[in-house]
């Protein structure tokens, strides 16, 4: 053995001690430490990109990165990171993430570990959590833009079945044109339809309704009228990362009877509202969709990469992702092993951070956190729309607050896009950039589970200094 790796073997306790102690100071330190970074911070060090010839042992090497490094990582899973739409990790699902990596688990169903029997079983209580129905079957991804992948990946095998063609086997030319529709596609479903061959320009943009991000059902209808001959995904929203808007599922449902269509809801953060009895209406529908997508690592607060892909149509999944060899067992004996029903081979043992903090904190407390974003985003909006200088672009739905900056003169973008450097160089909240209704907005969203009302305060308040130092 290398004489540093045997030195770290017999070292390991201290290891592991001294990573302890640096993620304590982390923890300890997170709500002060800055959102954003300095981008000076954000750069490696000159001479640190070179490979180590004779290396330096695990101690000096963690010490060495985070003397250097520790400046340059963001805040962001702290409580006052409302930018994109990025969960924190609760204590249960961190503890979890940590044991993933010491225990190294490849959870595929191969009769030698617990750890894929216990993803079914997560899969199984987030299906209980969400109100999701046993028809439904599910699996871990990175990510809500693998999940959309897989579900439109499931959605075009099916159109081919529907006429005779395995396009599994024969390749998506032989079904031919796919069109997608929808009123607003997050642009990672975009990117899948480029991975799936589908191709960017399938996409359809089908109007919304007015002042709204809602999709029209009577356009999508005229739509579909016109192109019944076409095969047809539509791509539904649940959840638009602007305002939290929900595209009417029982309207789209009933178009799917008279216009047969594949229906996939990208649900990545909104579906986890389905929790709570005060918003589960907003899914209303969703589980007659054929899948369905759900990030783990947004609302429900488990450190990244999770994400969980649902469907109503596993064999058919089956044909897409099957991955059969001499070694491993046919598909058949192990129907709901993600080897043949998602994009990866080896991957880590990914349910466990969620099966964690389910187990912690239960039905309630996932709802607790949910109610409590959306109580927040909408008292960040009350008094948005009440401070000189800000106005709301759209009602608060859930918990993303879309607004924009009011009585400035010159280029509003060039303006909108100042203020948010401005923000960021203050440190104290993450607010990201967007268009809404063609203008240049801002948006928060707020799904972390350590905010709290002083965060709300401190917020505000920082986005007032800015806005006075907008004037200067
Ligand atoms: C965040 C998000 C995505 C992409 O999710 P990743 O987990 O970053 O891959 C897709 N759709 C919606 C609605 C989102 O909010």
């Amino acid at each position: 053995m290398h004489p540093l790796l045997q030195q770290d073997l017999e070292d390991l306790p201290s290891i592991l001690d001294h990573t302890n102690q640096l993620a304590q100071v982390f923890l300890a330190g997170l709500d002060g430490r800055p959102v954003c970074p300095p981008i000076a911070e954000q750069q490696l060090k000159a001479g640190d990109e070179q490979l180590s010839a004779e290396g330096c042992g695990a101690l000096a090497a963690l010490d060495s990165f985070w003397q250097r490094y520790a400046p340059g990582i963001s805040g962001s899973a702290g409580p006052r990171y409302f930018g994109f739409v990025t969960g924190g990790s609760t204590p249960a699902s961190l503890a979890a993430d940590w044991l993933v990596s010491t225990i190294d688990q490849n959870s595929l169903l191969s009769n030698d570990t617990i750890a894929a029997a216990i993803e079914l079983a997560t899969i199984e209580q987030l299906k209980a959590l969400l109100h999701l129905p046993a028809s439904f079957t599910g699996s871990f991804v990175s990510g809500a833009t693998m999940a959309n992948f897989v579900g439109m990946a499931i959605g075009r095998q099916w159109l081919g079945q529907q006429r005779g063609i395995d396009v599994a086997q024969l390749g998506l030319s032989a079904l031919g044109h796919v069109q997608v529709l929808s009123a607003n596609a997050h642009s990672s479903s975009v990117k899948a339809l480029s991975m799936l061959g589908i191709g960017r320009d399938a996409l359809k943009s089908i109007a919304r309704l007015v002042d709204s991000e809602v999709i029209d059902t009577e356009a999508l209808e005229r739509h579909l009228a016109a192109t019944s001959d076409l095969p047809t995904i539509v791509l539904a929203s649940a959840g638009t990362v602007n305002t939290a808007s929900y595209d009417d599922l029982p309207a789209l449902l009933a178009l799917r009877e008279r216009y047969p269509f594949w229906l996939h809801v990208d649900a990545a953060f909104g579906g986890i509202a389905a929790c709570s009895p005060s918003y589960s209406h907003l899914l209303e529908g969703w589980q007659f969709a054929d899948s369905i997508t759900v990030d783990a690592h947004k609302w429900l607060n488990v450190p990244y990469d999770s994400a969980i892909q649902f469907t109503r149509h596993m064999s058919t999944q089956m044909q897409v992702f099957q991955n059969n060899s001499a070694y491993l067992e046919a598909p058949s004996l192990r129907p709901d092993d993600y080897l043949h029903l998602t994009p990866e081979n080896s991957r880590r043992f990914r349910a466990l951070p969620l099966w964690m903090a389910l187990k912690a904190y239960g039905r309630s407390g996932m709802q607790e956190i949910v109610e409590r974003n959306v109580m927040l985003a909408r008292r960040f909006g009350d008094s948005l729309a009440a401070s000189n200088g800000f106005r709301l672009l759209a009602p608060v739905n859930l918990n993303v607050v879309c607004f924009a900056l009011e009585d400035i003169s010159g280029d509003t973008e060039a303006t909108r896009n100042h203020f948010i450097r401005l923000l960021d160089l203050h440190g104290v909240v993450r607010c990201t950039p967007t268009h809404f209704n063609g203008q240049p907005a801002i948006r928060a969203a707020l799904v972390n589970w350590m905010t709290e009302d002083r965060d709300i305060a401190l917020a505000l308040a920082s986005m007032q200094t800015c806005r006075t130092l907008l004037e200067e």
